[in-house]
């Protein structure tokens, strides 16, 4: 169902009014269903009932300490890309031993962090990478445990910016290096062999590439085997999408429908080739998720009629969230308050001195000055993202508990942002 729905002609957080979030938080504000995180989790947690799984969040898609602490609760591990990922898991009082720490560019000081906190596993993605991770480890005379995140060179049919699985891709480690890859870390005194990993792209709406992603990963898998390294666990990542609600757009596939199609490979090769015995399996979901659980509150600050275009001018902006500006994502953009006055066709724009700071095109929209909107669909790659250009204050975020609302991050004040400066004498 839709947390987010009209009720007597007004926009509703389940049983939040978003005109009375407005007046209490202010605009922008990110306004996030609790209930709707919790059942897009349990649509994992539900499809991995009984068998040894683990759902690590993708916490860059939200990384709010509120949000992390209601998934923590709900056993999630958790996918970083950074120390400062991890220092919020531990911070929300969610479980390092369930954290896989990603990324091409680890640093020694993430390293040792990680190390520090007994992390699960670090997806690794190059040679020198093994290297370093092996020299840290050794030196806290401590193992660390590895993944190598390979590039199963298979086309995920999304936009070019978030496709990782193909050759010309930085991530990963090629599918033919990765036997020698394998060995390599394999002769690593400080480092154990765990896994294998990939993540080839975000916003997948069809599971196809996703399986055969994990053809190429059980191939890997058995060739390894019959040289004595023997993997422990299997990480799909992440990269299954959300309707945006743009019309034509395809359905994005159900999770409960994608996990059970894996379910059953991995079933059927483990039963085929090692006698019934189970592999742990890991995905790594960030905008299924959170993607759907969040809107964007924003004002209408102006309306502009320009000579070829009418301009809705609001309060939100790029820094806010730059999914349009960064790769032209089509979002959708709502009244909050209902009305029967006849639409004229908007740009959606913010107050940034930049051309790409729109944040919908061409949307028929019956708007006055003061009104507000949403953009819905807002909840991931958006407050995670926000910057501080034009030095504007990030914008505040308010999780729904049923009627309840809760100011989960206040909004940052201007002397905020330039606190940590200084003037040189
Ligand atoms: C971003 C990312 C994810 C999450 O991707 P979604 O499309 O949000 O599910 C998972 N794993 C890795 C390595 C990532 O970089």
């Amino acid at each position: 169902m839709s947390h987010f729905a009209y009720q007597d002609g007004v926009l509703h957080a389940d049983g939040a009014s978003l005109s009375a979030i407005a007046e209490q938080f202010g605009t922008p504000t990110y306004v996030y269903s609790k209930a709707a995180l919790l059942e897009n989790f349990a649509a994992y947690a539900d499809a991995c009932a009984g068998r040894d799984a683990l759902v690590c969040y993708a916490m860059k898609a939200n990384s709010n300490l509120a949000i992390l602490d209601l998934l923590a609760r709900q056993g999630a591990g958790f996918d970083i890309v950074s120390g400062g990922e991890l220092l919020r898991v531990v911070a929300a009082g969610g479980d390092p031993r369930k954290v896989i720490f990603s990324g091409v560019g680890k640093s020694v000081a993430e390293m040792r962090l990680a190390l520090e906190h007994d992390i699960l596993c670090f997806n690794v993605e190059s040679i020198p990478e093994l290297h370093r991770l092996n020299e840290v480890a050794g030196a806290m005379g401590k193992t660390a445990r590895v993944s190598l995140r390979v590039n199963p060179n298979v086309d995920a049919k999304t936009h070019p910016y978030i496709a990782t699985g193909l050759k010309a891709s930085k991530f990963g480690v090629a599918f033919d290096d990765a036997l020698a890859t394998y060995r390599a870390a394999a002769a690593l005194p400080h480092l154990a062999v765990a896994g294998i990993d990939c993540h080839i792209g975000s916003q997948l709406l069809d599971d196809a590439p996703l399986l055969e992603a994990l053809d190429r990963l059980i191939e890997l898998i058995d060739a390894l085997g019959r040289e004595g390294i023997v993997l422990h666990h299997l990480d799909i990542g992440g990269g299954i999408g959300i309707s945006y609600g743009e019309a034509g757009e395809d359905a994005p596939v159900p999770v409960g429908d994608y996990l059970g199609r894996l379910f059953q490979r991995i079933d059927a090769w483990r039963a085929a080739n090692h006698g019934g015995r189970p592999i742990k399996v890991i995905f790594e979901p960030g905008r299924s998720i959170v993607g759907n659980t969040g809107v964007l509150l924003t004002k209408v600050e102006f309306i502009k009629h320009g000579e070829e275009k009418n301009f809705c001018v609001v309060d939100a902006a790029m820094n806010d969230m730059a999914r349009p500006a960064l790769y032209q994502a089509w979002m959708d953009m709502r009244p909050v308050v209902e009305s029967d006055t006849p639409a004229l066709s908007y740009d959606v724009v913010g107050p940034i001195c930049e051309s790409g700071d729109w944040l919908a095109r061409d949307r028929a929209l019956a708007v006055q000055s003061g009104d507000l909107l949403v953009m819905l669909q807002a909840g991931a790659y958006g407050m995670t993202m926000a910057s501080n250009y034009n030095t504007r204050g990030r914008a505040a975020e308010v999780i729904v508990d049923g009627a309840q609302c809760h100011l989960v991050r206040r909004r940052e004040t201007p002397a905020e942002l330039f606190a940590l400066e200084t003037l040189i004498k």
